[in-house]
């Protein structure tokens, strides 16, 4: 017997309305590319979307056509998120950082037939354009007295000028819940990017699910700030989570630097946040050498690579904000865990606390995790086994776009990631698979001796790569940023280690540099320092 209640989709479009309903008044404020703040509400982002559908519509996208943005978090990104989506195509927000080839190569693959993109971005499509040949219409996100003059691209039209010239009557199309909605490739560390396609009905229990007290805890009461960009896996849906719950959104445009985010922070009076590690360490620096700490911020949410247990510690002891620690992948429309504590760890010490802080977390409800061992055997939730991490739910990808080849095993989601689970559920990433270093048939965990490190005074940041060795296999070297001034040497460096790892985990080499290669979402790029530094070892042998 079915239930009998109504069958009303779930959809993207229905988020905006419900804000433009209940929070009318709530603002949205973006940093513009020239530094100054924009400003204005739910009310007028829903009215400018219903103008940019009918665009659109115009400019010949239908039901199931792809529109690619290359943009900034800002309003009209926003915008694009819900006029898209809402009127039933599919929104491709595509990452600039990714190499030239590899946008050329993603465009294609969308078919993306309309490209939105903000002024700075004005150079790389000149690139792409001529090896896109679907593309049939460039909208510059600008005024019109801030077009250029002259353009190589074919026809390029201005985004304000196209939306003065339209109403903003809609009506938000109804369709099947189950329609594409979204489209993030990954970031193609192996191979070409592969694309992950969200439907509305996973966007919609997905920000749900990141409301959560647990999660992000949003409430109407909240200023929002999603330091992770709208072009990576839809800033963690924070979008349309803060439109759900009526949040204030504040965008920081391209100013991720922590001076820029603090001032942000702080004039806007900014409650919650999230982004990756980099930033958080880059805000921190910021914030010491200032000499200053956040007013209105309480929480942030990090997840994307580990954050290390000193930076946690600095931000909850020193800055009074709680850090969750949360996990997750594109193929996961981000959120599968978070490290919220449970009410028994409050009586535990504060470095036990800290340790249970640095996992990555519980799954949250509408994600079962488990691991499996090399034969695909469930292991157990004992905080010891290690294996590859499986995730399934209805969020996450059960396939790649377009890919011949399933993505699923046994009906889980392989992520690719060695992880341990405890008996409370709480999972830790020792490694990606591609990262754990095998020294002579046993695994170290680069993560472990980058945590590690990272308690140290002098040490900026750091990370760990398996170098081939000519008996073990491979040895760990540690690749390692100093703070400004600082002049830590080889032998200090192990002798902290020693005091906090197994003897035989100590890296063989430590090699100091000026910065770490970051990759187009703000992670440390190990593949390209294991090409340059993995034969290291070698080189010391002959
Ligand atoms: P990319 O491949 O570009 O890094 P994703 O953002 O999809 O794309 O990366 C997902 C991966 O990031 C995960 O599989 C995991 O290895 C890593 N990751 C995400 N969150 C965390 C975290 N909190 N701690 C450690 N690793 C994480």
């Amino acid at each position: 017997m079915n239930g009998l209640m109504m069958d009303r989709q779930l959809l993207v479009s229905s988020i905006l309305q419900h804000a433009e309903r209940q929070f009318a008044d709530t603002e949205i404020v973006s940093r513009e590319t020239d530094g100054s703040l924009h400003r204005y509400t739910y009310r007028d982002a829903a009215s400018r979307s219903r103008r940019l559908a009918n665009v659109l519509a115009k400019l010949g996208v239908t039901h199931g056509s792809t529109v690619g943005t290359l943009a900034w978090n800002n309003h009209r990104h926003v915008e694009a998120y819900f006029a898209v989506s809402g009127r039933g195509a599919v929104l491709h927000t595509c990452n600039p950082r990714l190499h030239v080839e590899q946008l050329v190569y993603i465009l294609n693959h969308a078919e993306d037939e309309v490209l939105l993109f903000d002024a700075t971005f004005l150079p790389l499509v000149e690139a792409v354009a001529p090896h896109c040949p679907k593309l049939r219409h460039y909208v510059l996100m600008s005024d019109s007295h801030a077009m250029p003059a002259s353009s190589a691209l074919p026809g390029l039209a201005c985004y304000e000028t196209l939306l003065e010239e339209s109403s903003d009557a809609f009506v938000w199309p109804e369709f099947d819940e189950r329609t594409a909605s979204t489209l993030c490739y990954t970031s193609g560390t192996t191979g070409n990017p592969k694309g992950v396609l969200y439907s509305h009905r996973s966007t919609i229990l997905h920000s749900l699910a990141l409301s959560l007290p647990d999660t992000l805890s949003l409430s109407a009461h909240d200023c929002v700030l999603p330091v992770v960009p709208m072009f990576h896996v839809n800033a963690w849906g924070i979008p349309y989570a803060a439109a759900i719950n009526g949040c204030k959104l504040v965008l920081p445009g391209p100013r991720l630097d922590g001076a820029s985010l603090f001032e942000l922070m702080e004039t806007e009076g900014v409650t919650c946040s999230a982004g990756v590690p980099t930033i958080w360490l880059g805000l921190a620096q910021h914030m010491e050498q200032s000499d200053c700490r956040p007013s209105t911020m309480r929480r942030s949410v990090v997840g994307g690579s580990a954050m290390p247990p000193a930076l946690i510690r600095t931000f909850m002891e020193r800055f009074g904000v709680e850090v969750r620690h949360a996990w997750g992948m594109t193929e996961t429309s981000p959120l599968g865990t978070q490290g919220s504590l449970l009410p028994k760890h409050a009586s535990l010490p504060v470095d036990e606390q800290l340790a249970q802080r640095s996992k990555q977390g519980r799954a949250v409800f509408g994600v079962e995790i488990c691991i499996v061992d090399a034969d695909g055997n469930h292991l157990p939730q004992d905080g010891r086994a290690m294996g590859e991490l499986m995730v399934r739910g209805p969020w996450i990808a059960a396939a790649y776009f377009k890919a011949e080849s399933p993505a699923l095993r046994d009906g889980w989601f392989p992520t690719g990631d060695i992880a341990t689970i405890d008996p409370d559920g709480f999972m830790q990433i020792t490694d990606r698979a591609k990262d754990v270093i095998k020294s002579g048939g046993e695994w170290i965990s680069s993560i472990d001796l980058e945590n590690a490190v990272a308690g140290h005074p002098e040490v900026l940041m750091a990370a760990v790569i398996g170098a081939r060795h000519p008996k073990w296999d491979e040895r760990p070297v540690m690749l390692l940023v100093r703070k400004p001034g600082r002049l830590l040497d080889k032998d200090e460096v192990l002798a902290y280690l020693a005091e906090r790892v197994a003897k035989w985990w100590l890296p063989d080499e430590v090699i100091f540099l000026d910065g770490l290669p970051l990759g187009a979402t703000g992670k440390v790029q190990k593949r390209d320092l294991r090409q340059q530094y993995g034969g290291v070892l070698l080189d010391a042998a002959a």
